[in-house]
């Protein structure tokens, strides 16, 4: 077949990004070797037996790192078999907060103190989307949030909001995009309480102007809670500097922590006395082993965890936040993933286009995250016969299929290798 001339890559602007270097032709090898981080692949595992041709779901579930199982090996001889239940004296009464702080400083632009590791993303969501609207001013009973936002995001406010008698005030964003900051100033009012939104949308990858809408959000009275979980590992994120009240998000994708890794939470230090958290339990009262007649909230980021925390289930976490700053931080990380989905973007549009693939994710680097989306009415049956070949992005209703591009251990050549499957399984199911 003969494939139409690739579009010359646009000159971007850099927007909320690091400046974009067009890519200077479609050849994976060349990609790959003038790719500074390409030595970080090596350090995540690469499973004997049935091969995996092309990972392109990081954003759901990051790969382990190689030495993962050596450092749970080692957690478990050492921390856990030799000290027992003094290690959490020594160490792990204070891990979700050492942890948070870390993660704060390599990835979420955040200073000490307002960051803690610790339960689900959904649960974590739930407790300061609760404590903002507890701490709302009088008349203020509403929750913003966009259809398009995920699923928990959205069925978490409607408990919220039937749980307290809120009322809930939907954004009905482009689907190819996200929420504006014009989306968001004309749902804002003065019963508005508090906003939540995702930072990437988990669909088309857009990533939402941050500092403009929390801005917004400020300016009507109200507080912003901002979901990272596409965000965190993968693109630069200022909490501090964007004035952010509350935000939360995942450590399974980006951040390679593993199946059902705690979450993230944060809140600005500013709020930290202000706010109470719906569920009281004894590790996030003031005096724990106390053993107290009734609960008195601890003081700082303690009083927002609830029961004991997951430190096992923390390990690979902290490792894959000192490999990111072993790469150089998140702008190199950042660096790397918009040349991935440009060459993902560029590739399906020469070799899927012609098949009548629809591109769903924006097409300016700058506010697009590190995955796109690409519409086709066949892509259920599609994503199902390439997971057989160890092909692997993954399908989201009603006809998407997401490419996910972890920035650290995706290569171009596996870009490559997965746009050459999806194109010859969409041949096949014609
Ligand atoms: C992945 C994801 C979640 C997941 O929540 P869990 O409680 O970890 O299952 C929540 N929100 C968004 C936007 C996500 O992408």
């Amino acid at each position: 077949m003969t494939l139409p001339s690739t579009p010359a890559p646009a000159a971007h602007d850099a927007g909320r990004a690091p400046a974009v270097v067009g890519l200077p032709a479609l050849d994976a090898a060349a990609l790959d070797d003038a790719d500074p981080l390409a030595a970080f692949r090596s350090r995540f595992l690469k499973p004997e037996g049935e091969p995996v041709v092309a990972y392109l779901d990081g954003n759901s579930l990051g790969r382990p790192l190689a030495d993962i199982g050596d450092r749970l090996a080692a957690f478990t001889a050492g921390p856990w078999g030799q000290r027992l239940i003094r290690a959490w004296d020594e160490e792990w009464m204070d891990e979700p907060f050492r942890l948070g702080d870390r993660l704060a400083e390599v990835v979420l632009g955040a200073a000490a103190g307002q960051t803690v590791v610790a339960d689900s993303t959904s649960v974590m969501i739930y407790k300061l989307v609760r404590a903002a609207l507890d701490a709302a001013g009088p008349g203020r009973d509403e929750i913003v949030i966009d259809r398009e936002n995920f699923p928990t995001d959205r069925f978490l406010v409607e408990g919220i909001a039937a749980e307290r008698g809120a009322a809930l005030r939907w954004i009905t964003p482009d689907p190819a995009t996200g929420v504006t900051a014009a989306d968001v100033e004309a749902a804002l009012s003065p019963r508005t309480a508090v906003v939540l939104l995702s930072h990437i949308a988990y669909r088309s990858g857009y990533v939402a102007d941050a500092p403009a809408i929390t801005d917004a959000v400020h300016r009507a009275g109200a507080l912003v809670v901002w979901d990272l979980c596409h965000s965190a590992g993968s693109v630069p994120v200022e909490l501090d500097a964007w004035g952010v009240d509350l935000a939360v998000g995942c450590t399974y994708k980006y951040l390679n922590g593993g199946p059902g890794s705690p979450a993230f939470g944060y809140v600005r230090a500013g709020l930290q006395e202000t706010l109470q958290q719906p569920i009281w339990g004894w590790m996030g009262a003031a005096d724990p082993f106390g053993m107290t007649e009734s609960y008195v909230p601890a003081a700082g980021m303690r009083r927002f965890i609830t029961g004991t925390p997951p430190i096992l289930a923390m390990q690979p976490l902290s490792a894959m936040v000192e490999l990111i700053a072993e790469a150089g931080g998140i702008e190199a990380v950042r660096a790397k993933s918009v040349l991935l989905t440009e060459f993902a973007a560029s590739l399906a549009d020469r070799d899927l286009a012609p098949l009548g693939v629809q591109f769903a994710s924006p097409r300016d680097p700058s506010v697009r995250g590190s995955h796109i989306t690409i519409n086709h009415p066949r892509f259920r049956g599609v994503t199902a016969l390439l997971w057989e070949r160890g092909v692997i992005p993954d399908f989201r209703p009603p006809h998407g299929l997401r490419i996910g591009l972890s920035p650290l251990s995706t290569s171009f050549a596996e870009v490559e290798a997965g746009i050459e499957a999806i194109r010859g399984a969409l041949t096949e199911l014609a």
